[in-house]
């Protein structure tokens, strides 16, 4: 796709040091839940890139990311203090490790990869589907949207640190359709719990942040 320029419609924090910011989304955007978008940002005269993957379940008129900010980032400090009215570029959608209507599926994140499973989770539920998530994070961020999954029968699991013994209970509980998202670290201790509770790993779809 061709850079566009789209317009902010919001910016609400949904937990530390995280932001979930909404879009409007371009003419024909056909994104879909887990695919991600490229914006380009300038920051201090300088232009940026990055990738963010998309945290709703839908993107007719609008769609959002999550977005992980380090204070000490480069270009996560701007996406925090972008308002409502103001515009930035973007590209996409990318990926091919996206959801694809499984019935059964079984997400494994980190830290920013919350985005996607919230947004695949919802969307996986809205379609009558069977959801597992285990989320590792040292504090959880879109609490309130994954209660939700939990309430409408998600499994959830909120990990502080070994993921072996959530891993096991999520894919007993509903397996199927593997997703991982995370950075490359997370990425390495997700496959090795999944392989060790038996997952079919070598068709996980993984999407890693870096
Ligand atoms: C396909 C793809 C999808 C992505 N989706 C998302 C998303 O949905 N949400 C999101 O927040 N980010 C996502 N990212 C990462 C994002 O593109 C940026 O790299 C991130 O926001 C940091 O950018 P920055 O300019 O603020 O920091 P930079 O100055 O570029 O990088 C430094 C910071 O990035 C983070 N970081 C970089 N590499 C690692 C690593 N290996 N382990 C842990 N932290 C690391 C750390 O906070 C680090 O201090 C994705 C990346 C890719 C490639």
């Amino acid at each position: 796709m061709s850079e566009k320029t789209v317009t902010v419609r919001s910016v609400e924090s949904v937990g530390p040091d995280t932001v979930a910011i909404t879009l409007e989304s371009p003419d024909s955007f056909d994104a879909k839940p887990g695919q991600f978008v490229q914006l380009l940002l300038d920051v201090d005269g300088e232009e940026h890139a990055r990738h963010y993957t998309i945290s709703s379940a839908r993107v007719e008129e609008t769609f959002e990311i999550t977005v992980g900010i380090d204070p000490e980032g480069t270009v996560g400090p701007t996406l925090a203090e972008l308002e409502r009215g103001d515009e930035v570029r973007v590209k996409g959608p990318f990926g091919r490790n996206h959801y694809e209507g499984e019935e059964s599926v079984t997400l494994v994140v980190g830290g920013p990869g919350v985005g996607p499973a919230v947004g695949i989770a919802e969307r996986v539920i809205q379609e009558g589907g069977d959801v597992a998530v285990v989320y590792r994070d040292d504090a959880h961020a879109h609490v309130d949207r994954l209660g939700a999954v939990a309430d409408a029968g998600g499994s959830v699991f909120l990990v502080g640190g070994d993921l072996d013994p959530a891993v096991d209970a999520a894919v007993e509980a509903v397996g199927g359709q593997v997703f991982v998202y995370g950075f490359a670290e997370f990425l390495e201790d997700a496959l090795d719990a999944l392989d060790e509770a038996g997952a079919d790993t070598d068709a996980a779809k993984i999407e890693n942040f870096g």
